[in-house]
């Protein structure tokens, strides 16, 4: 997506460890407008998908999964991470690692707010690894809910994430697709 392309060259910052700082639009400040736009796309993209609802992880992911809900139509879930859970009897949980932080989070989602007949559509920020995706698609296969595809605002091509999803056979839609980072410089996949 050209605007969003646009915006990572004009604000991102390459760090250390492959991690692109886009925190004045994305992950910190969030520019409404921007978002707007992206839930529109994602919405386009997964029209014909039958989605009756989004999954996501807190925080970075709820901005864009809750414009995307907005053009579909649909509610939009956030699972909760924590340190590590106890009481667990009414969540599903899952275990992930998380890429900038090098923790790892217990997420969950309280069992009320799946139903068997839901299918859903992921929502993140990044797709890295894909911790956060393969997280949700664990709650998603607890909970025996069908998965429509995966959106993510950027992936990063080169690391693992993108050929997980690849590999379970979903529908992947990534607003922007970063081949690399080399020289500190954010080059795009032509595709
Ligand atoms: P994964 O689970 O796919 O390894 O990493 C995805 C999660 O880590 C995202 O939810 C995001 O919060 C964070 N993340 C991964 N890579 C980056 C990055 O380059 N920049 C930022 N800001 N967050 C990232």
């Amino acid at each position: 997506m050209k605007i969003l392309e646009d915006r990572i060259r004009r604000d991102g910052t390459v760090l250390p460890g492959d991690v692109l700082k886009v925190d004045n639009f994305l992950n910190h400040q969030i520019d409404p407008q921007l978002m707007n736009e992206l839930g529109a796309e994602f919405a386009r993209r997964f029209a014909d998908a039958g989605i009756t609802k989004i999954l996501t992880v807190e925080s970075s992911g709820i901005a864009p999964a809750v414009m995307a809900g907005l053009h579909l139509n649909v509610p939009v879930i956030f699972a909760r991470k924590h340190k590590s859970l106890t009481l667990t009897d009414h969540l599903y949980t899952a275990k992930v690692y998380s890429y900038t932080k090098r923790v790892n989070n217990d997420i969950s989602i309280d069992r009320r707010f799946l139903d068997a007949k839901d299918r859903v559509l992921i929502i993140d920020d990044f797709l890295a690894n894909g911790q956060a995706v393969q997280g949700l698609l664990d709650i998603a296969e607890t909970a025996q809910i069908s998965v429509a595809g995966v959106g993510v605002v950027i992936e990063k091509r080169f690391q693992k994430g993108h050929q997980l999803v690849v590999d379970a056979g979903i529908q992947l839609e990534a607003l922007a697709s970063i081949a690399s980072f080399d020289h500190n410089e954010v080059q795009f996949a032509q595709d």
